[in-house]
């Protein structure tokens, strides 16, 4: 094959590949939203069809001629495709390594336990998931080896999801925010100018709930052209391209603000797959480069802006114009001081910004010695509530609420974790380096969000996939430094609990 006829198939291939997604995401979608109950029945059947033909696209001969075509001619290649061929390669290159009965029997073990899992969780039944959770720690990191046979697995697997990432960075990177966390978390305990906010616990209808929506949508900008919201138990973020952008949140009547802190999470991925490079949009470039740089761009919104003094102040009078009777009398400092209530809690996806890194900790730390065999899966529920007790000075009364409660292990998602704290910590660099530009939280107060996504849109979102996440951090912010996130909670924590 010429480098010719290898570009010419790059094209097709590109093609095909995105429309499978294309056609399977939106499947999903629809399942999970708004398809009835029935439709999983053939749903599975189309999935597994659009699966196959993908399967069989990838490793079909004159793929593989292709991509190995370009790259070992990446030299004559634009920078652009010169990325592509070796992103593809990479891939492959993985593929190949994994005997194909260990990745069938492995894709299978994914469905079965996450199916099992559902129900564990929802009968606190940790015994009957046990066996699978073992079996996917064993396989899982079986697949490393092969990978990289000589390279600690859990750092392959780290890898998965953020590339470059080590075990050892991560466990310098948790030393110092535990060192600066754990103590700060002591006094805010200790404080007596504790924070509840009766007002908020009204009863909010659903109805206004859905234009509050909205509102925060248009006041992040994100386009109604191209992005809509729908309504799930669990909030995602889906992309089609950047013309298609969906989002979802769940509705709590009783508590007006989790859906609002949904949906300026969720807004805040969507933001990065909306201002993708036109050119690379639908090629195997298009889409947010890690799940670390994912997050960082959702908790930056989330927490650094959205839970701002000055964020307060621009959503306070749409909150009392619709709903007068339930919060007359808030004011934005009360609403500030609300949203930043801190206490050790139980639940990962609800825990406040300054205590979530805590919940991390103890997940990357069991991972750790699952790999290392320092201890199995009859072990774990054990060892959970311990570190739990640890960090955060709580006891877990059960596995649902304990070991059970997210699904990432039973979908193979083990080395995810991490990638929501460095995530949250790039944030604090990333307002760092913004506030050499502009005034952050003077454009906030304006309620003018363009200065931010321009900023971010020029740095990071255009360039989709065409960087290693730690060379684009790099690039933008320099060498990543914890110890600025840790700063940033501790002047903003002190200033709410009075600290001295
Ligand atoms: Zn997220």
């Amino acid at each position: 094959m010429t480098v010719k006829e290898a570009l010419e198939k790059l094209r097709s291939f590109e093609d095909t590949s995105f429309a499978l997604g294309h056609a399977g995401g939106i499947l999903n979608y629809d399942g999970s939203t708004i398809a009835p109950k029935q439709s999983a029945k053939v749903r599975a059947l189309t999935q597994g069809e659009l699966s196959r033909i993908s399967y069989e696209l990838t490793t079909a001969p004159e793929t593989v001629e292709m991509i190995e075509t370009l790259k070992t001619n990446e030299n004559e290649l634009d920078f652009v495709t010169a990325r592509k061929a070796s992103e593809l390669y990479r891939d492959l290159d993985h593929m190949r390594r994994i005997p194909k009965d260990l990745f069938v029997e492995y894709q299978k073990l994914c469905v079965e336990s996450d199916a099992v899992w559902h129900e564990a969780k929802a009968n606190n039944d940790y015994a009957s998931f046990k066996p699978y959770l073992q079996k996917m720690f064993d396989m899982s990191r079986q697949i490393a080896l092969c990978i990289e046979p000589d390279k600690d697995p859990y750092d392959t697997q780290l890898n998965e999801f953020e590339r470059g990432l080590t075990a050892e960075t991560c466990e310098k990177f948790f030393a110092t925010l535990k060192a600066g966390i754990v103590p700060l978390l002591q006094k805010v305990i200790a404080s007596p100018n504790q924070v509840r906010e009766p007002l908020l616990e009204g009863n909010f209808p659903v109805t206004v709930q859905r234009e509050f929506s909205d509102y925060i949508m248009r006041v992040m900008g994100l386009d109604p052209e191209r992005s809509i919201i729908g309504e799930t138990e669990h909030p995602f973020t889906t992309d089609f391209s950047k013309y298609d952008v969906r989002i979802t949140t769940h509705y709590h009547e009783d508590a007006v603000l989790s859906s609002m802190y949904s949906v300026i999470h969720e807004g805040g991925h969507a933001l990065y797959e909306l201002n993708i490079g036109d050119d690379i949009t639908t090629s195997c470039l298009g889409g947010g480069v890690s799940m670390a740089m994912h997050e960082s761009q959702s908790r930056f919104y989330e927490n650094i802006i959205g839970r701002s003094r000055e964020f307060c102040g621009v959503i306070l009078p749409w909150l009392t114009e619709h709903f007068p009777a339930q919060l007359s009398g808030l004011t934005q400092d009360r609403l500030y001081r609300a949203v930043n209530a801190s206490a050790p809690s139980l639940i990962r996806t609800e825990a406040d910004e300054l205590t979530y890194c805590l919940h991390i900790m103890v997940r990357f730390e069991l991972e750790r010695m699952m790999y290392a065999g320092t201890i199995t899966a009859d072990d774990l529920p054990h060892e959970w509530n311990r570190l739990y007790k640890e960090y955060l000075g709580i006891d877990v009364p059960d596995d649902k609420r304990g070991v059970l409660q997210d699904s990432h292990w039973s979908f193979g998602a083990i080395g995810y974790f991490p990638s929501y704290a460095i995530g949250s910590a790039y944030g604090a660099q990333y307002l760092e380096e913004m506030n050499k530009s502009f005034d952050v939280f003077a454009a906030v107060a304006a309620g003018d969000f363009s200065p931010i996504s321009d900023w971010f849109r020029e740095r990071i979102w255009k360039y989709g996939k065409l960087y290693d996440p730690s060379d684009l951090f790099k690039k933008v912010c320099g060498e990543f430094r914890p110890e600025v996130y840790v700063k940033y909670l501790e002047d903003k924590f002190s200033g709410i609990y009075g600290l001295t």
